[in-house]
């Protein structure tokens, strides 16, 4: 018997999507299928997409609002396409198929409010009790820690960014 957990990585600190990742890479180690979810990309390409697709059939990768940050003018718009992307996680989670589900950067679709947060937690509340969630991003809402078995707050000490080097490719994407 598993016990799934509920995992957030949140804080201001560098490391919660490659802390992510890595819980991905463990658990396809292991031959247990992963779904990782994206829910915000700019523009960048990250090196992840290549890399997880050599997981291939262990690892599937999904990208969603694609081209767009929920900082954008028309938040409508995105409060759509939230809820779009929302309902295909649900649809993942739902379908059984996936131990481990990863929602990176998800906390944003919660602290701007492009989806009520007691349904969401309603939803992953419910899920097989044996599986699996991470969900990452800044600002994660209370409530999530709250309902979160683990949780763990990046905490910026020093960023290479703050003396003015730029991300680096490999590094920061
Ligand atoms: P990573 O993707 O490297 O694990 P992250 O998921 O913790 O980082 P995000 O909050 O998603 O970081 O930020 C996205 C981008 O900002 C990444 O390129 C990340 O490296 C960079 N970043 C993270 N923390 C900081 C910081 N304290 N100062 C400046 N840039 C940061
Ligand atoms: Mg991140």
């Amino acid at each position: 018997m598993t016990k799934g957990l509920l995992i957030v990585y949140t804080g201001n600190g560098k490391g919660k999507t490659t802390a992510a990742l890595g819980m991905a890479v463990r658990a396809a180690g292991h031959g247990l299928r992963v779904c990782f979810i994206q829910f915000i990309k700019g523009s960048r390409h990250y090196g992840e997409l290549d890399a997880v697709k050599r997981f291939d059939g262990l690892i599937d990768l999904h990208v969603m609002g694609k081209g767009f940050t929920w900082k954008s003018e028309n938040l409508e718009e995105d409060t759509r396409m939230a809820r779009r992307a929302w309902d295909f996680a649900c649809e993942t989670i739902a379908s059984g198929k996936y131990p481990l589900v990863v929602l990176d950067e998800f906390t944003y679709l919660l602290h701007y409010r492009m989806l009520e947060i007691a349904p969401c937690l309603e939803r992953l509340n419910n899920r097989n009790p044996d599986q699996h969630v991470v969900i990452t991003g800044r600002h994660a809402p209370m409530e999530l820690i709250e309902a979160a078995d683990l949780v763990t707050e990046m905490q910026a000490v020093k960023h290479p960014y703050t003396s003015g080097i730029k991300a680096q490719r490999g590094i920061e994407f």
